[in-house]
């Protein structure tokens, strides 16, 4: 059985008295009944925050981002060391966001994942096709080519021993969301090209993302491929990220 997982990215959203009553909402309000890992992504600057109000607790903190290079003159930017030092396990790399509107390309992505790996942080590598590739039938192909540069540069092995979301940019934030069936195809097609790559694919811990609410997200997670949630919206409101967090 693969490990299940929700995480929740918070984006561009917060303030220290949010980050407080969020996480303690979330510590306070989770019982036996979740056995998936709970991470939550906050952004940089209240990460040390999140780490001491986590540190009793089995919730984990991740980034929304990190820089590929390891120090130096690079304005602006925030390590994976650093990342690590202030308490972070997990770190978001190539969120549609992220590729869309800061214009990351592939090799980037690749280069943040292999940064995140040789500093012993968790990848949570995003991918997904916008709405234009799906109606072109190209879906595949851009799943395909988005993980083919972080397999070249990372190893296959190393990849599939990361996380995996798969998050359609038509379903991000637009109340719109895959199918079960839209989601576990591409999740199967995720983890044949893994295995296809030499990986041991079976392993690998692949979550969806886009409008994921308390209403969609146990048929999403009961789907074959499917092994939890990365949650925009839904991750800022207690009470919705903990019925998810039930869910997987
Ligand atoms: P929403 O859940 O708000 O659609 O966002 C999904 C997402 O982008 C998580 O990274």
């Amino acid at each position: 059985m693969r490990q299940r997982m929700v995480a929740g990215n918070w984006k561009l959203n917060g303030s220290k008295e949010l980050t407080r009553s969020l996480l303690a909402g979330i510590t306070t309000g989770l019982h036996d009944d979740v056995s998936a890992d709970v991470v939550v992504c906050p952004p940089f600057v209240y990460l040390e925050q999140a780490a001491a109000a986590l540190a009793d607790s089995c919730v984990k903190l991740g980034a929304q981002n990190v820089c590929a290079e390891t120090s130096g003159a690079f304005t602006g930017e925030i390590s994976a060391d650093m990342l690590r030092e202030v308490g972070c396990q997990y770190v978001i790399v190539g969120h549609s966001e992220r590729r869309s509107l800061y214009a990351e390309s592939d090799n980037l992505v690749a280069r943040k994942f292999v940064a995140a790996r040789d500093s012993g942080l968790t990848p949570i590598l995003c991918v997904g096709e916008t709405l234009n590739e799906r109606e072109r039938g190209v879906t595949e192909q851009v799943i395909a080519r988005q993980l083919q540069e972080v397999i070249s540069l990372a190893g296959a092995e190393t990849v599939a021993s990361a996380v995996i979301a798969y998050e359609p940019v038509w379903a991000i934030g637009s109340g719109l969301t895959a199918t079960p069936d839209q989601a576990q195809a591409v999740h199967a097609f995720m983890r044949e090209r893994l295995r296809d790559s030499g990986a041991k694919a079976d392993a690998c811990c692949m979550l969806y993302g886009g409008s994921v609410k308390p209403s969609n997200a146990a048929e999403l997670f009961s789907m074959p491929d499917i092994d939890g949630g990365l949650i925009g919206g839904a991750s800022l409101v207690v009470g919705d990220f903990l019925a998810i967090c039930r869910a997987a």
